[in-house]
């Protein structure tokens, strides 16, 4: 497995699907999912000119992220237990994962208190799957609402996770489903809190793209199996 060239090959199929899509290639980047995988990976990865990276599992992160050293810009995208706050807030600079107003106060009170900022998109259970995190539709515009108003946060928009099928194009109603809902949200928010849509993966992330995705999430694709 070479990284740079599948860092490369994810890149070109990224523009690809924009340009199908009539959309500027620059308005999707790319969040590097390198859960599981060493910190020379992502020294590699950064090496390549990848800097915005992705990680579910907070432990995990809590030996890599220093271990890589300063530079990438990270990504919580796992689920976040408000006892781990303090921690999440002090390791990335976005989490995608807020589905409930109790972690989001818990993420803003440790952020003021660290003196930081932090990014957050809510995310939504679109296709209303038990077994997943977020919250549902006809939450979120509360939640939203009541995010934006959170002094240590910064809302920059919403993430799903859609469900699993093998062929992508069938994701792309859930796809659909989360850049509507954005777009109802978005008047009654401070602008720049729904520029955000992350959504797409290593098996769909050009059907993501063709639905305004502005964020995938790609780890298999370049870190390989896991
Ligand atoms: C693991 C993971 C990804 C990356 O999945 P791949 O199929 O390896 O690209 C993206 N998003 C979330 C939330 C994940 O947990």
């Amino acid at each position: 497995m070479n990284l740079a060239q599948n860092l490369k090959a994810v890149t070109e199929r990224m523009r690809a699907a924009a340009l199908a899509a009539q959309r500027d290639p620059a308005q999707v980047r790319l969040v590097a999912v390198s859960k599981t995988k060493p910190a020379g990976d992502v020294i590699e990865a950064l090496a390549a000119g990848q800097t915005v990276f992705g990680e579910n599992y907070v432990q995990e992160a809590q030996a890599k992220i220093p271990a890589v050293g300063p530079g990438p810009s990270w990504h919580l995208i796992g689920n976040l237990q408000s006892n781990k706050a303090k921690l999440a807030v002090s390791l990335f600079d976005v989490v995608q994962t807020v589905d409930r107003l109790k972690i989001a106060q818990a993420l803003s009170r440790q952020a003021l208190e660290q003196g930081k900022i932090l990014g957050v998109l809510l995310q939504v259970n679109v296709g209303q799957e038990p077994q997943k995190a977020g919250c549902a539709e006809d939450q979120a515009a509360a939640l939203a609402e009541a995010v934006a108003g959170l002094e240590g946060l910064k809302l920059r928009g919403l993430m799903t996770i859609p469900p699993f099928y093998d062929e992508p194009e069938r994701a792309r109603p859930y796809f659909a489903a989360l850049r509507e809902l954005a777009r109802r949200l978005a008047p009654s928010l401070p602008p720049g809190c729904m520029a955000e849509l992350s959504m797409g993966m290593s098996g769909d992330f050009e059907a993501a793209i063709a639905e305004g995705a502005t964020l995938v999430r790609v780890g298999t694709a370049i870190f390989g199996g896991r």
